[in-house]
Parts: structure tokens; sequence; C-alpha cells
């Protein structure tokens, strides 16, 4: 059930309708809440009307179908638990880092598109996610091998590490807002509303 779920890559489903087109995907949650994968909006409604899942969270739009019509999941949740085989780590890239730090440079605020080891590596500063942070070329080329504390610098926020439920995002381009507090990434994961495909 979780791999066949899951498998569908995205954006492979062809959508109808132009008014679906604006959100990208649906969040997938267990039946314990436990985010699971992104699918295409139409997997996500084939879903609910087949009642392997509810709908946690919809937007605005309403899609069609033959005999129903139901709102756009943005979040939907499995009417039944799946066992998950591991839960893989958000890989540390350059881009899951830009992602985790907002495209921001740590050091002066301005757009980041590079990383910087806070401590050197040349300084025995390790390749984790807290050591690594989104930078600007011009403050990664002023810093070179110095420590901050060597210049002054200092970090508003440390660096940590992203949780684990990230990783089910990962690649996904559009990311609705909905999806934010299932991932771990704002407190208060409680769900209101919810409801099933009428029969
Ligand atoms: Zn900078």
């Amino acid at each position: 059930m979780y791999l066949r779920t899951c498998a569908t890559g995205p954006l492979s489903g062809s959508l109808t309708g132009s008014e679906v087109i604006r959100v990208a995907g649906a969040l997938v949650l267990n039946a314990t809440y436990e985010p699971l994968c992104v699918v295409t909006l139409r997997r996500a409604v084939v879903l609910v009307l087949a009642e392997k899942a509810f709908v946690v969270e919809a937007g605005s739009d309403v899609m069609h179908s033959a005999r129903v019509a139901i709102p756009v999941p943005t979040v939907v949740r499995l009417a039944h638990y799946v066992r998950v085989p591991y839960r893989r780590e958000v890989p540390l890239t350059r881009r899951a880092v830009l992602d985790r730090d907002g495209y921001a440079c740590v050091y002066c605020g301005t757009r980041a598109d590079t990383i910087d080891h806070v401590r050197p590596r040349s300084r025995g500063g390790q390749h984790v996610w807290t050591n690594v942070v989104a930078a600007c070329a011009r403050c990664n080329h002023r810093k070179g091998d110095r420590l901050l504390g060597e210049l002054g610098w200092h970090l508003r926020v440390a660096p940590t590490q992203p949780p684990a439920t990230v990783a089910v995002v990962m690649g996904w381009a559009k990311r609705d807002p909905a999806w934010e507090r299932y991932l771990g990434l704002t407190p208060g994961a409680d769900a209101a509303g919810e409801y099933a495909a009428p029969a």
C-alpha cells in the first residue's frame, strides 16, 4: 500500500480542469498523521474517491468527477495505517541547505547561492547540518578559512538538522503552506474539519 500510494512521481499525471493547476500536489499522511509522501492531485482525489484516504485540508477549488464534486485536497490522510519501511534523513545537499535557510545569506541577509562551513573544513569543521549554512558569494569569499570569532561575525540562529519529514516534500517545487504544520515545521499539528467524499 505504501509503495503503491507514494510511487507516483511528481506531476506525472495529467490534470483535468485548469483551476487545479495552481496547487502542484497533495501531502499524504499516514493514519497517524505522519507525513508519507506527496502525490499528484489526481492521485489524491482517486484515493479519496476510493475511500482509501480522507481530505484533511483542501483549497477553495472543487474537482468534479462524473458523480461527485470534492474540494481539491492539499492534505489527505490514509484511512488505514501503513507500515513505513524506513525513514530517510534529509540529504545534506547545497540545495537542501539553501532551502532550509530560505535562500538568504546567514551573515548579511542578501540572497545566497553558495553554502559555507561555519567552522571551515580546513580547521576541522565537519560537513554536517549543524556546520553548514547558506551564504552569499561575497560573504563566503570574505570569510575564507577564518572562524567567525576571528572576523567578529556571529550567527543569529544556530544551524540545525531539518526533521526527517522534510524529505517527504523534497523535489516538489511548489509546497502548499497547508503542509507545514504536518511536516513538524510549525507547532500545533491538530487536524480539524475532516470529511470523506460522498458515496
Ligand atoms: Zn552575505
